[in-house]
């Protein structure tokens, strides 16, 4: 029997000290403020935005959300940014991707002020997790990984950490914060040979490569604790991560579920980055 890296508990101590930080920074007259910039209606931008808004004023941050139109120029766009950027009373700024195609994103990211950018948007905030220095903010998923293993305690020191999956917003900052905390790092990608093999080495697993149910039962061995960043949904409605969470529960020691895992921490490591912004704007 595996142990259950639930997140809600580990969001729920998140948003616990959030709020007390909220409390405290409201006593100074600063009042925690994120806003939220959308262009069309992309994606599943309305029910995460719902959600993020009910997390925020459970936690009394203020949510300022602006839509633009879909077929907003480039200029538009920038305008708004460059507005939020120089607002005193916006802490923590969060364009919403996707864009639509017609806009540059990476001239759109390099607007936000490094000391606002709370999902690491900013080439700046990438080099922080990169150099292990407090530039920007880290990216919220795989911060939100790392509040799991924290939160329960799992060793992370010596340990033989495998990443499937490189990209930018997940695989390689998370490789960068295993490192930091003197895990022996290992990422994998879509050209890795031997990828099973690999796998099975590892102490802590992370699956974090967009393909449902992906790593299965060759990939496992007993006591390894198992990260799935992956969500899916499925014809018939339900979800699923990138491992197979039937094959692996019962030989790992501790495995992350899908849903109720790492994406149940995210919006709370994301509010903490406003308080964080916050508190840095007193300093
Ligand atoms: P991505 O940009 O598509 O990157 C996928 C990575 O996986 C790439 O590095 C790719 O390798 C690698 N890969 C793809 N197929 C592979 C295979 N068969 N074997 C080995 N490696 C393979 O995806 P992402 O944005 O990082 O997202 C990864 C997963 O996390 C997705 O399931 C996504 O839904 C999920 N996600 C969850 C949250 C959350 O809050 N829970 C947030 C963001 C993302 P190459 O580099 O060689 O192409």
């Amino acid at each position: 029997m595996s142990i259950i890296l639930s997140g809600a508990p580990v969001a729920s101590a998140l948003r616990e000290r959030i709020k007390n930080k909220t409390e405290n920074l409201k006593a100074q007259g600063v009042y925690p403020t994120l806003a939220v910039l959308s262009v069309g209606e992309e994606g599943d931008n309305e029910a995460y935005l719902r959600g993020l808004s009910k997390q925020a004023e459970a936690c009394g941050i203020d949510l300022l959300s602006e839509n633009l139109p879909a077929d907003a120029s480039q200029s538009r766009a920038e305008e708004a940014l460059r507005e939020l950027g120089n607002d005193p009373a916006i802490h923590g700024i969060l364009l919403l991707r996707p864009l639509p195609k017609s806009l540059n994103e990476t001239a759109l990211c390099r607007l936000i002020p490094p000391e606002k950018d709370v999902d690491c948007a900013t080439d700046l905030s990438l080099a922080g997790v990169f150099s292990h220095r407090q530039l920007g903010f880290p990216p919220a998923t795989p911060r939100g990984v790392m509040e799991i293993l924290a939160h329960y305690e799992i060793p992370l020191a010596g340990k033989r950490a495998v990443i499937v999956g490189r990209s930018l917003v997940v695989g390689r900052p998370l490789a960068m914060m295993l490192l930091k905390e003197d895990a022996t790092v290992t990422l994998c990608h879509s050209k890795t040979e031997n990828l099973e093999e690999i796998c099975r080495q590892a102490d802590i697993l992370v699956a974090a490569l967009g393909r449902p149910r992906a790593l299965s039962r060759g990939c496992f061995r007993p006591g390894q604790v198992l990260v799935d960043v992956g969500i899916h949904r499925l014809e018939d409605g339900s979800l699923c991560g990138d491992l197979d969470f039937g094959a692996a529960e019962p030989l790992a020691e501790a495995i992350t579920p899908v849903p109720g895992g790492v994406g149940t921490v995210t919006t709370a490591v994301l509010l903490s980055h406003v308080i964080t912004a916050a508190e840095n704007n007193i300093l």
